[in-house]
């Protein structure tokens, strides 16, 4: 989602009139993704890679594939040719030729002078563009990334950047993987840092390219992929109530965050279509079910636009849907640099509904939209946003 690109380790999301227009999962995108001819090693684990080995009588077990992928992933080495690879020379061989391996090309990258973060602007091979942010963390030399999961979104958020470009594709999961491979990579060189962290919050929905996003996450926390805590990944969605119960029967230890952003069902649906397509008491069901199995705090995002969402009858409301099941409200302002007329909250604003929400007895945590000089924040993340008009706020 990109009005899904909040700061701080964890953050949110953000949509005309869908309907039952939309599936619940998004077709696969074009050719050099996954399953294509050349299967791609970013998109792999170790047991897809044994299989791939197995079925074309590549030599070596699980031992030999972890040790191709922790080079090639955790290590981080852009050019497989130029590796040494700590392998038999027969699967070496066969990796080098008969595997994918290429990474995404930079085309533009964004540095907000206030906030330090860095928005990226990827080409892939099909010449599809997507984002990716790197956002700092409190701790210093610690970042998180902010990751797309299509190109386009086809959830039309009414206060999100992204969703009027409509959905293009799905991404791969290598494609997924390589983007946060090049922003970890950039920081280890820049300073040693490391990221600890990942978001899908980037650009489309995430549920609706839910085999990938997991798949990539996946690889994200594996041992031989990105070595990050299942726990550090977050994975965001406006609310797809049939892979939200798919995710939670699954039992996937990453965190799950739904972007209510209101909880009265005409005016959520104002503002993300996609809302009108379940009832939000079958999404408060599906909430219910997925905190009882994963335990914890289940978070739901608040994108605050002023005069829309933040009055007490949306406290209230909330409170009736879902003051039965441990909350977590992360509040997210809306960026005000945008043509479609919603506004950030005033602080007096703020304040107010925050002190309404205490009737949930739930933490309230406000989360700070990174970029916003750079067009990398919440609903601003659209690589192929056109430059504001004079009609319109700049
Ligand atoms: S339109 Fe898509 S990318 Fe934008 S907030 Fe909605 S779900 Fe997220």
């Amino acid at each position: 989602m990109g009005e899904h690109l909040a700061a701080g380790p964890r953050s949110r999301p953000v949509g005309a009139s869908l309907g039952g227009a939309v599936a619940d999962s998004a077709p696969d995108g074009v050719s050099g993704v996954d399953g294509a001819d050349r299967p791609h090693l970013l998109g792999m684990l170790p047991a897809d890679l044994l299989a791939w080995m197995q079925q074309n009588g590549v030599p070596g077990g699980i031992t030999e594939a972890r040790k191709v992928l922790g080079h090639l992933v955790s290590t981080g080495e852009p050019h497989l040719s130029s590796m040494r690879l700590p392998v038999s020379k027969a699967l070496s061989a066969a990796v080098h030729s008969r595997l994918d391996h290429q990474r995404l090309e930079i085309l533009e990258r964004f540095v907000d002078p206030a906030d330090k973060s860095v928005r990226y602007l990827f080409r892939h091979p099909d010449g599809a563009t997507s984002e990716a942010v790197r956002i700092p963390l409190h701790k210093a030399g610690r970042y998180s990334v902010c990751l797309s999961s299509q190109v386009g979104c086809a959830m039309r958020c009414a206060f999100c950047a992204t969703g009027r470009l409509g959905l293009q594709r799905n991404l791969a999961a290598w494609e997924m993987v390589a983007a946060f491979m090049t922003v970890r990579d950039e920081v280890r060189a820049e300073n040693g840092g490391r990221v600890t962290g990942a978001v899908f919050m980037g650009q489309g929905e995430p549920l609706h390219n839910y085999g990938a996003v997991i798949r990539a996450a996946q690889i994200l926390s594996d041992p031989c992929g990105g070595r990050i805590s299942a726990d550090a990944i977050t994975i965001s969605t406006v609310g797809l109530v049939p892979r939200i119960r798919q995710y939670t029967a699954e039992g996937h230890k990453f965190r799950l965050i739904v972007s209510l952003s209101s909880a009265i069902a005409e005016r959520r649906e104002g503002l993300l279509p996609i809302a009108g397509k379940w009832s939000l008491e079958e999404l408060a069901e599906a909430l219910r079910e997925h905190q009882a199995a994963a335990g914890g705090r289940m978070t739901v995002a608040w994108v605050l636009m002023s005069g829309v969402n933040t009055g007490p009858e949306e406290a209230e409301a909330l409170a009736r849907l879902l003051g039965d099941v441990p909350l977590r409200v992360n509040l997210i302002d809306v960026n005000d640099a945008r043509p479609d007329g919603f506004r950030r909250a005033p602080d007096a604003e703020r304040k107010a509904f925050m002190d309404a929400l205490q009737v949930l007895r739930a933490p309230v945590v406000r989360r700070y939209s990174v970029g916003q000089d750079q067009r990398s924040a919440c609903g601003m993340l659209a690589s192929t946003w056109a430059p504001p008009t004079a009609e319109e706020p700049a």
